[in-house]
């Protein structure tokens, strides 16, 4: 085999007195005291509007680390003609050429710009180094090689030939643009959806999250300097509406690469359906939305076990993972152990500012999710149906913090079990261990979503029975484990129902949707 099977990026540990943390350290520091200019790139030009947004650390947000220049329509519609003009030389790049841009930007990211990358998302998103490392470093690395072999792995599928007659498919990009709508969530994300359209021959318009622009803009440098051609991807930063009501009326949308909210997918969905008759082709629609995600321990579970899943899958970079466990179902029987010991553990969490290393949660994202989440709380605490049993009440003096929450309902329908919140807020229902079948379609049917959801059992037939139970309830289903935290190239990620289109991202199903074969016959 020519190009050798990708495997994952190590993670680093930064342990006390490594190079690796001193480097991280320098380059925090420096990205602290700049303030700096994110400006639109279209066709490879920087373009300063002058009307800019600040990216403020959500953990101190006096602390402003940039000033993002908002693309107005007149700037959206000059970056899809950059696309639209750097179009016919991309794709007629071989692969080879174009993979070759995109394993150096992973062996650069591997290397100088590890750092760079992850102090951006630390800073900006509010992560720590360890959530900073797993997504700016690991998994944007990771889908920027395994990308390369998913998309040799497609070139290879071919028809079958006949005596006299040669058949071959010829992947095609899209005729048209990509338009990626990126989260704030995850730094790796962003660049994914950019980027894997962009390998297969695709141009693309960048719309990334207002709260993720510093690193996003850092990993557009991060391409330009591994020889990405200008006019491939178009960096628009601004009003979501705006840029969107621009991008999704264009006759060459040929795509929409979306990670974010049901709601805004919704939208965008309704938007391309009443524009269809306009569009030259029919734009491919791939969407990551929302989850409400569950853990269900079996009495046969190991207490500590699912103590740990509950958590990491629910605390972790402050349970603003789409993946995150927000709702439980633990029973009688085994309920008194883990919440002992979960309590025990969310004891010895610190809160606070992501750059000292022994944090474990920063702040959430921004004054608009800490309202929301606080609004929760705040109903919580008024309402005598549900428990309390850890935090419940945010403080937004220095940063938007909200505390490890975990709050036990009596109502299995409790809006607590049902809505997407978000945030560091774990809802557990308490089930008679009689009533396992019960709970199962429970489980299945309580939310409309159905992204992640975990099992916890040491009885293979109470595993293999949920596992059944519950096929449809999430499109990434752990045993045993947290539901937090696939793996590009080894768990592909993604959800139905109302969590999206299922397209997997870290897979060839993924880059599948980016290509429209020709089928040429030939006879002699
Ligand atoms: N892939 C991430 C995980 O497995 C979640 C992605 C998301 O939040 O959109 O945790």
């Amino acid at each position: 085999n020519k190009y050798p099977n990708a495997i994952n990026e190590p993670i680093f540990s930064y342990l006390a007195g490594s190079p690796e943390r001193a480097a991280l350290k320098a380059e925090l520091e420096a990205q602290r005291a700049a303030v700096r200019e994110i400006p639109a790139i279209v066709g490879g030009q920087r373009l300063f509007s002058g009307v800019t947004v600040p990216v403020t650390a959500p953990h101190e947000h006096q602390l402003v680390l940039g000033k993002v220049h908002q693309a107005d329509s007149a700037v959206v519609q000059q970056a899809i003609d950059a696309a639209l003009a750097a179009q016919p030389q991309w794709s007629s790049w071989t692969l080879e050429q174009r993979a070759a841009v995109f394993l150096k930007a992973a062996d650069l990211l591997a290397g100088p710009w590890r750092q760079r990358l992850n102090a951006a998302t630390m800073l900006g998103q509010s992560k720590t180094a360890y959530q900073a490392e797993i997504d700016s470093a690991c998994e944007l690395i990771d889908f920027l090689r395994f990308n390369v072999q998913f998309a040799y792995e497609i070139a290879a599928q071919q028809p079958l030939s006949a005596a006299g007659i040669r058949n071959r498919l010829e992947y095609r990009p899209l005729e048209g643009f990509v338009y990626a709508v990126t989260p704030f969530n995850f730094t790796a994300i962003g660049g994914n959806l950019a980027v894997a359209p962009a390998l297969m021959g695709n141009v693309v318009l960048w719309k990334p999250a207002a709260t993720a622009a510093l690193s996003n803009y850092l990993i557009m440098e991060l391409l330009e300097e591994a020889g990405l051609p200008p006019g491939v991807i178009n960096f628009v930063p601004g009003d979501a509406q705006a840029v969107s009501a621009a991008a999704l009326n264009h006759p060459s949308l040929a795509g929409v690469h979306f990670t974010g909210s049901t709601a805004v997918f919704d939208t965008m969905w309704g938007q391309v359906g009443s524009n269809v008759s306009k569009f030259r082709s029919y734009p491919r629609l791939v969407g990551e939305t929302g989850g409400k995600d569950f853990v269900l321990a079996h009495a046969s579970a190991d207490a500590a076990a699912v103590a740990t899943g509950l958590l990491r899958g629910a605390f972790e970079y402050q349970g603003q993972k789409c993946s995150a466990a927000s709702r439980a179902y633990v029973p009688a029987s085994l309920w008194p152990a883990v919440k002992e010991r979960l309590l025990q553990d969310i004891a010895t969490i610190r809160m606070g500012d992501v750059a000292d290393f022994s944090t474990f949660m920063g702040a959430v994202i921004d004054r608009r999710a800490y309202d929301r989440i606080e609004g929760y709380l705040a109903k919580a605490r008024d309402d005598q149906s549900v428990t309390i049993h850890a935090g419940g009440r945010g403080d937004d003096s220095i940063g938007y913090f909200i505390p490890p929450t975990l709050i036990e309902v009596q109502d299995p329908h409790h809006p607590l079990m049902e809505n997407e919140i978000f945030g560091p807020v774990l809802s557990v229902y308490v089930y008679a261990d009689a009533e396992w079948d019960a709970t199962l379609k429970l489980v299945d049917s309580t939310s409309p979503y159905a992204l992640t959801g975990a099992v916890f059992a040491t009885e293979r037939a109470a595993l293999e029975q949920a596992s059944y139970a519950l096929r449809n309830a999430a499109g990434n289903f752990y045993v045993n484990d947290k539901p937090t935290g696939a793996v590009v190239g080894q768990q592909p990620f993604g959800g139905a129902r109302r969590s999206g289109t299922n397209d997997k991202a870290g897979s060839a199903l993924n880059l599948q949707r980016w290509v429209s074969p020709r089928t040429v016959k030939e006879t002699s």
